[in-house]
């Protein structure tokens, strides 16, 4: 088949936590979300863990430092040691060392984690444009972070000062709702300025880059809630994908997937990782996976059969791409949706 859920034969037949030698985990929405553990996950990274999988967690928020989040992942009880968490602020700090003399002062908008990162790659933090900067670096710094510390990137930045960004993520789930993420911080200077920066944090190389050299991974499997950053950062790094429906993606939108952003696996929860994956088959009839056939119509998607309701999605996202071929389909799919309760 061509375009539907990609269903190469590592994860046919076996666990993907023995067809994949590392799992790039996401954080938010795939591991926990609001600070609590998601439904399965600590149980199935066990198992995962004890089948011999390597577990690694790549995250775009730069504010902590992987002790900090090791910490965290540990107290949920997922034993995690700081090593097997790579973030967007080591990934930036490793693209300014290829471009600034080393021990260079880096006037930093952020967190602790992007100042950690930065004295791990032997460059000086600084506070002020009027430090003398060889470059300037912005990831996310939490809700405390003070006004007048865009100001400093934007003097700095003005002058022609190489700049530098963790992550563009627009925004940034809470407990309470969706805050503006290090994204929209970056808006703030880039109006200011009119200035570009250069950013490292997924779907971009340098992330990738950064997780490749960390773990050593040779068969990685990412796994990851979001299109736009997850899935399309293991699109642009020719890896494997497996999307969980615990975080921020739909049904909806991943039938409207485009080439970049549609995972090689689509699964629940992470209890996806403990089993192989059912194959999509196309024959005249249409696509057809599990006890389901989705077939692409002239302005709608139509489903029949019955069966588990992940299985009508694969066979539907078959449908969908397969029709959209390099686009984006946008074919009505609804109705079907709604009948596997998605
Ligand atoms: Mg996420």
């Amino acid at each position: 088949m061509s375009q539907g859920v990609r269903t190469g034969p590592e994860g046919i037949g076996q666990a993907l936590s023995t067809a994949y030698d590392t799992a790039l985990l996401d954080l938010d929405g795939v591991v926990y979300a609001g600070g609590s553990a998601i439904a399965h996950a600590v149980e199935s990274l066990e198992v995962a863990r004890a089948g011999g999988m390597r577990l690694a967690y790549v995250t775009n928020n730069a504010l902590r430092t992987p002790d900090t989040v090791a910490e965290h992942l540990t107290e949920l009880g997922i034993p995690t040691e700081a090593d097997d968490v790579i973030t967007s602020a080591q990934a930036v700090a490793r693209l300014i060392s290829e471009q600034v003399p080393a021990g260079a002062r880096v006037l930093v908008i952020g967190g602790d984690g992007l100042r950690v990162a930065l004295r791990e790659r032997g460059l000086e933090p600084v506070e002020s444009a009027d430090d003398d900067p060889a470059a300037v670096v912005q990831g996310y710094g939490g809700l405390d972070l003070p006004w007048g510390r865009f100001a400093e990137a934007s003097y700095a930045v003005a002058r022609g000062v190489p700049w530098f960004a963790s992550n563009t993520d627009l925004t940034i789930p809470s407990g309470r709702g969706i805050a503006p993420g290090n994204g929209a911080a970056v808006e703030v200077v880039r109006i200011a300025t009119g200035a570009e920066p250069q950013v490292a944090g997924k779907p971009l190389p340098p992330m990738h880059r950064e997780t490749i050299l960390r773990t050593g991974a040779e068969r990685p499997l990412v796994v990851g809630d979001r299109l736009d950053t997850d899935i399309e950062g293991a699109f642009n790094g020719g890896v494997d994908s497996l999307l969980v429906l615990t975080g921020v993606t739909d049904g909806r939108q991943l039938l409207a997937a485009p080439p970049r952003h549609r995972p090689t696996y689509v699964d629940a929860d992470l209890r996806g990782l403990l089993t192989g994956q059912p194959e999509v088959t196309a024959d005249g009839d249409g696509f057809r996976c599990g006890g389901w056939t989705a077939t692409a119509l002239s302005d709608r998607l139509e489903l029949e059969g019955e069966g588990e309701s992940l299985d009508g999605l694969r066979a539907l996202c078959a449908a969908a791409w397969t029709a959209a071929g390099e686009g984006s389909c946008d074919l009505d799919g609804g109705k079907a949706l709604a009948r596997l309760g998605l």
